[in-house]
């Protein structure tokens, strides 16, 4: 099994590279955000537990992350290979997943790197679908009408923890939590930076240069 991560700030473009990607590679994408909403959305357990933590733009203790991704790696639609946006986040997440992989499964990383300036551009102008979590952004990937998303018709929202207070936090968070995962990765399984400066086509066009999958 390959588990390719995409590793990068809040705001790099690791959902909408991910869905491309996930498409094109016929792997699934599991992204901790979005499992993290969901259940706050359906107010279970792990929802409750999580939110009070994503409302301050900081991360959700490890045994409730855990809690939400247990299984998911392990279904049938996984066989192969999954793309994992926003999962691990700390050395010890990383410790985690090494111990549900088995020793022949291959880890590769994708360190995902742009301005500061690209990261607040896009967090500020992106919107949400409240129905099925599609991304949108205001200038670069607009819905086709005003406010509504294309896939499904839900209404176009902001995400709480993308308003300006908190994403200085989310970004804060990445550099002091996530950041020392490059080093650790470094070395031990195979990494690749990439410029996520440009639109979503540029950056898979990276990447697909790779020649990662297949
Ligand atoms: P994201 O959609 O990846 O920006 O994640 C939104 C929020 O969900 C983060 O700011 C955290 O509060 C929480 N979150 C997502 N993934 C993780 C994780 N692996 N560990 C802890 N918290 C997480």
């Amino acid at each position: 099994m390959k588990v390719v991560i995409l590793l990068g700030p809040p705001g790099i473009g690791k959902g909408t590279v991910g869905n491309i990607l996930s498409k094109k590679w016929n792997a699934p994408l599991i992204s901790m955000g979005d499992l993290l909403r969901e259940n706050v959305k359906n107010a279970t357990s792990v929802g409750l537990k999580a939110e009070v933590f994503m409302k301050k733009g900081e991360l959700v203790p490890d045994d409730i992350v855990f809690e939400a991704l247990a299984g998911r790696i392990k279904q049938k639609d996984a066989e192969n290979g999954v793309l994992m946006d926003g999962f691990p986040r700390n050395i010890n997440q990383a410790h985690m997943l090494e111990n549900i992989l088995n020793d022949n499964d291959e880890i590769v990383l994708l360190n995902l790197v742009a301005s500061n300036e690209t990261l607040t551009e896009r967090l500020s102008l992106r919107r949400i679908c409240i129905r099925c979590g599609a991304v949108y952004h205001l200038k670069n990937i607009p819905p086709k009408k005003d406010g509504l998303c294309d896939i499904c018709g839900g209404e176009l929202i902001q995400r709480n923890d993308d308003k300006p207070e908190v994403i200085a936090r989310r970004l804060e968070v990445f550099r002091k939590e996530t950041e020392p995962l490059i080093k650790y990765y470094a070395g031990k399984h195979k990494m690749v930076k990439i410029s996520a400066e440009g639109t979503p086509e540029d950056i898979i066009r990276r990447i697909e240069e790779l020649g990662l999958w297949g």
